[in-house]
């Protein structure tokens, strides 16, 4: 998993709308345990040492949706400027006129915290509306908020398709160290799992089970699966409903060969009680009517020997009710072990973390995972909401001009110039299709830049009595290496059908040339409900005959050509469903691999004003622009969208 973080952007000058967790005890007014706001300091600092201005927001507490003096982030603001040692101003709500004009006012360097995420049922519901709005704040957006990524909230998910957005440091080190644990551990690979419940860790057993080498479960769920090993568990906790699935979970972790280290002894206790005079049990079998309360000393040392030895750790739910000083010594002990233990420790979950941090070891350990049902979710390797949304897309957005029949070759020469120098530093890819009769000279003005020169179209056969027609030859002779094959003016002015489209093709192919394949739908089509049928038939046919590996020369671009010059428009979001549908029709075609690899560029009136929207779209990864590629005071803002 690979995401967008704020060491990617630039800040300078630029509104960030950024989403924190201040979600912090307060009590007569003040803030009673700072933890949270410090934690969010360096992404802050950073973004303002960056040229930043700052629109902060999170929630606090559960207003559910209506605005209320007892939920204001009014204690927040004082103590978030004290520690910040900069002013802080308060919006007086989330949304309306006056909190618009406090955004629009905010100088570079500037900090505004926003009121209660939450005084809006819309915050929770993941609103449109109520994200887009927040997504008008600014110009980037960054998420620092992990305890929140594993809902989808307008703040945390909803805002993130309106915007380029990016990780900040928080979530960027709690996925550097959870990632790793699901995908690529470092081994030997230790899991500890404790706490009371086996139907809330069970998600978690299985889901570490596949990377670890060794799984310890202690606890209380520990006594579920004594029981399902025929040993008596005395009155400890157990879940008769579970028993079926510990079995079988022990029966799965056997078979992948994961060693599984159950409790070999016990403190026990008569009662559930603080008071409660420990009783040591020296067997994994518990008599009579005592309670397990806490790990023996044998399981604690069978545990730090695993640990010794380990080169990643993950410690999830205390091995004992440590909350009673009397039966912390095995979730003492564990935690000790970490902190000594010369491989990477992560130490997830709300009684976890807090047991670390009693016992004062919290920065002995690599990681202490701040998410506490994020952190839960995410190592039962389910997908965090507000994560997917930050994920690096491994496609490279490629934006193609075409010039169409416009610009002659002196005109064009003079653009590709222009152009040349003004994208340097851009991070897409360009490409311009000029005319037939303009194609040298730009390839000559373009020799220096990284500017692709494409050509609009191809005759389908290399040489011959085809009169008026271009070959592939002839453009590979002039340094062309790349063509626009299908355009919708092809299909439909010149009645291009997918058969020879296909022939085009292949020939290119034949000839090492990439390709851009365009394919779309008319209105009559996406009225009569043809959508998907027209789309598939398309790639289908126009990709007939081609192989996995001749894919990567091939980009597709979708023309919803009803929307076109009609003056009727195709939402980002109508189009990132045509370019999802596009994706399955690849993969099904040919496999996951090349759907996810594949570029398909947006051919919809693609514009300044759109552009950043349509890019922020999970299955669109580029344009190709018509009539706005026709000048670099129309070009330049789309190539240049994420700067
Ligand atoms: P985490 O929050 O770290 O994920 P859990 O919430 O799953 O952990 O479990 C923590 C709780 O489990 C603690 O309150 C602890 O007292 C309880 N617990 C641990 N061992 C036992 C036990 N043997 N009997 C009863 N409760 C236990
Ligand atoms: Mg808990």
């Amino acid at each position: 998993m690979v995401l967008n973080t704020i060491r990617d952007a630039n800040f300078d000058n630029k509104k960030v709308v950024i989403r924190v967790d201040f979600n912090v005890p307060i009590k007569e007014g003040k803030v009673t345990d700072n933890t949270r706001i410090k934690a969010a300091l360096p992404t802050i600092k950073y973004l303002l040492e960056k040229g930043a201005s700052l629109v902060v927001m999170s929630h606090r507490g559960r207003p559910n949706g209506k605005k209320s003096e007892e939920f204001s982030m009014a204690p927040i603001a004082k103590e978030f400027s004290t520690l910040l040692g900069l002013e802080v101003k308060l919006a007086p709500d989330v949304l309306g006129p006056e909190v618009a004009k406090m955004v629009k006012d905010l100088k570079k360097g500037q900090v505004l915290l926003l009121e209660n995420l939450r005084f809006y049922i819309e915050e929770t519901d993941n609103d449109v509306e109520y994200a887009k709005t927040l997504a008008s704040y600014g110009d980037i957006y960054v998420n620092d908020a992990f305890g929140t990524a594993h809902r989808a909230h307008a703040s945390t998910e909803g805002i993130a398709h309106y915007l380029p957005s990016y990780a900040g440091f928080l979530i960027e080190k709690e996925v550097k160290f959870l990632d790793p644990l699901l995908s690529n551990p470092e081994k030997p690979f230790v899991a500890i799992i404790g706490g009371s419940k086996v139907s809330s860790k069970i998600t978690v057993l299985e889901s570490l089970s596949k990377t670890c080498n060794t799984i310890v479960i202690g606890g209380g769920m520990a006594y579920t699966f004594l029981k399902v090993q025929g040993y008596n568990i005395g009155k400890s906790l157990l879940e008769e409903d579970y028993l079926d699935t510990a079995k079988s979970f022990l029966a799965k972790a056997k078979e992948r060969g994961v060693k599984v280290i159950l409790p070999l002894d016990h403190v026990c206790a008569a009662t559930f009680a603080e008071d409660a005079t420990p009783i040591a049990v020296d067997a994994p079998g518990i008599e009579g009517d005592l309670i397990g309360m806490d790990i023996g000393p044998k399981t604690i040392a069978a545990i730090v020997a695993e640990v010794k030895s380990a080169k990643s750790v993950v410690w999830n739910g205390p091995m004992g009710v440590f909350e009673f000083d009397a039966f912390s010594e095995g979730t003492k002990k564990v935690a000790l072990a970490l902190a000594e233990c010369k491989g990477i420790t992560v130490v997830g979950g709300g009684d976890s973390v807090a047991a670390i941090n009693k016992f004062g070891l919290a920065d002995k350990v690599s990681h202490v995972s701040t998410g506490g049902g994020a952190s839960l979710e995410f190592l039962e390797g389910k997908t965090l909401p507000g994560i997917k949304a930050l994920e690096k897309k491994m496609r490279r957005i490629y934006i193609a001009g075409n010039w169409k029949m416009n610009l002659t070759p002196s005109e064009g020469v003079k653009l590709a110039k222009e152009l040349a120098e003004a994208v340097k530093g851009c991070n897409a890819k360009v490409m311009v299709a000029p005319n037939y009769v303009s194609l040298p000279a730009v390839v000559e003005a373009l020799k220096d830049s990284d500017i692709i020169v494409a050509a609009q179209n191809m005759n389908d056969h290399l040489s011959g009595a085809f009169t008026g027609e271009v070959s592939p030859l002839m453009l590979k002779d002039l340094g062309v290496n790349t063509v626009i094959l299908g355009h919708s003016e092809r299909r439909a002015i010149y009645g291009e059908s997918n058969e020879l489209i296909n022939k085009k093709v292949l020939l290119a192919l034949a000839e090492g040339m990439d390709i851009v394949l365009c394919i779309g739908e008319t209105l009559e089509e996406r009225e009569g409900g043809k959508l998907e049928e027209v789309l598939t038939t398309q790639v289908n046919e126009g990709l007939k005959s081609v192989t996995v590996k001749q894919m990567a020369k091939i980009t597709l671009a979708y023309e919803p050509v009803w929307a076109i010059g009609t003056g009727k428009t195709a939402s980002p979001e109508d189009a990132d469903d045509a370019h999802a549908l596009v994706r399955s029709k690849i993969e099904k075609l040919f496999n996951k691999t090349v759907a996810e690899e594949t570029i398909i560029q947006y051919g919809g009136s693609v514009k300044a004003a759109n552009v950043k929207e349509l890019m922020a779209k999970e299955n669109i990864d580029g344009a190709l622009v018509g009539g706005a590629a026709l000048s670099v005071a129309n070009f330049l803002p789309i190539v240049a969208f994420d700067k």
